[in-house]
């Protein structure tokens, strides 16, 4: 059982939570250190008592916890659970009918109406991932509600809990049904990714790159010499090379990434002879590629938010006009920049502005062709727009 603690909101916290913000923050409570317990249920008052919405307490970077519901009389209980897993099915009903892809996000979170939980679908199999101890601690629950709903292979999990906050319990990513072969090949618009279920942090692809891999190989790669940095299994390189450009050459620090990419070219049929793989850290690769006097017709560039390497700190806030120039640098003219970020902390819009800077501080003009964010599947809820960070912009450099 879970414990129940009545929380009351501060005046000026209430219209928004009414109003459908699904994020919980210990500053919107007057009585706050009441919350202990990770996963306990909070009901939230204002300070008349009137009932204003239910939800639960756990830790993440992004805020103190989610709302779960906005109605009294609604029991967070298994029903509660297959009421909301079986919407989030239905409303990705398109993506199971579409047998070119077989790998997509299946729950996103306070999209979907349970903050701190998503769901991947790869294949028949499933990967839950928690956010915080809070909504591990419904774990049960929200695995049985999907067993009594749901058809598949087999079902893992990773947990990407605060630094204290790790389960001892269980080892292995694997949870229950058939475990899933490893590498467990999926389609994504008719190309094939490895994918490692049981291999830690990442399983080798992210979906949320869907869309742009996807113009990538349709629109943009013919004929073109294209450089992928940041380029983990090097996914948009092999798009690239599908959508038949000229080379690809990858480029990332992580060593796993010089095999992992050499993986998914195979797979693909695709003639790693025209494709080179480079470990190195970015920013001395583009140092390199000036002294060469490298031009490349494409290229990509998707760091993390924040990332640091032995030399380097970069944040995608602040450093991010930087790297774009250092890319601008090594593109040839008519060619293409994909400018990619992750980070939540900025808008689209500044993201606009910081390639603007990076253009007009070179002098070089610019055209942007198009933008992506999330696709349909990393259902974004109305109220929270911060939950979608994806921001890719498909920029031409004109003179
Ligand atoms: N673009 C990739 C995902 C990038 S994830 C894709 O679509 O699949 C971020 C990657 O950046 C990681 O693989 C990490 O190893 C790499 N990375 C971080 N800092 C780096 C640096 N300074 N130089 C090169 N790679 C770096």
């Amino acid at each position: 059982m879970h414990n129940q603690i009545d929380l009351t909101l501060k005046p000026e916290f209430v219209q928004q939570i009414q109003n459908g913000y699904p994020l919980l923050m210990k500053e919107y409570f007057e009585d706050w250190s009441k919350l202990q317990e990770e996963g306990s249920l909070l009901h939230l008052y204002d300070k008349k008592k009137r009932f204003i919405a239910k939800g639960y307490y756990g830790l993440q970077n992004k805020g103190h916890g989610w709302i779960l519901s906005r109605k009294e009389d609604e029991k967070i209980d298994r029903e509660f659970f297959i009421r909301t897993i079986k919407e989030a099915f239905a409303y990705r009903k398109e993506f199971f009918d579409d047998t070119q892809t077989t790998a997509f996000r299946v729950f996103n979170g306070e999209g979907d109406g349970i903050g701190g939980l998503s769901i991947d679908y790869f294949e028949g199999y499933y990967l839950f991932t928690w956010y915080s101890i809070g909504i591990y601690t419904f774990k049960e629950n929200i695995l049985e509600a999907f067993k009594q709903s749901i058809d598949f292979k087999g079902i893992y999990q990773k947990k990407r809990f605060n630094s204290k906050g790790m389960y001892l319990d269980d080892k292995s990513d694997f949870v229950c049904g058939q475990e899933a072969p490893q590498p467990l090949h999926v389609k994504e618009n008719g190309a094939t990714f490895a994918i490692y279920l049981d291999d830690g942090a990442m399983v080798g692809v992210f979906l949320d790159q869907r869309e742009v891999r996807k113009a990538i190989r349709d629109k943009y790669a013919k004929g073109k010499t294209v450089l992928n940095t940041f380029s983990y299994t090097g996914a948009f390189s092999v798009f690239a090379a599908l959508g038949g450009a000229k080379s690809t050459t990858s480029v990332d620090l992580a060593k796993r990434s010089l095999p992992k990419t050499q993986e998914q070219f195979r797979i693909n049929n695709i003639d790693l002879q025209k494709q080179n793989i480079i470990v190195e850290d970015v920013f001395l690769y583009f140092k390199y590629a000036v002294r060469k006097k490298l031009l490349f017709d494409m290229v990509v560039v998707d760091p993390p938010s924040f990332a640091r390497s032995k030399k380097h700190t970069f944040s995608a806030n602040k450093d991010y006009v930087k790297l774009l120039k250092e890319v601008i640098q090594i593109t040839n003219k008519g060619g293409i920049i994909v400018a990619s970020t992750n980070a939540a902390n900025f808008s689209m819009m500044t993201f606009g502005r910081f390639i603007d800077k990076a253009f007009k501080d070179l002098k070089i003009k610019y055209k942007v062709l198009e933008r992506y964010s999330l696709p349909k599947d990393f259902r974004v809820a109305k109220k929270f727009q911060e939950g979608d960070y994806l921001k890719v912009v498909f920029i031409k450099k004109l003179s």
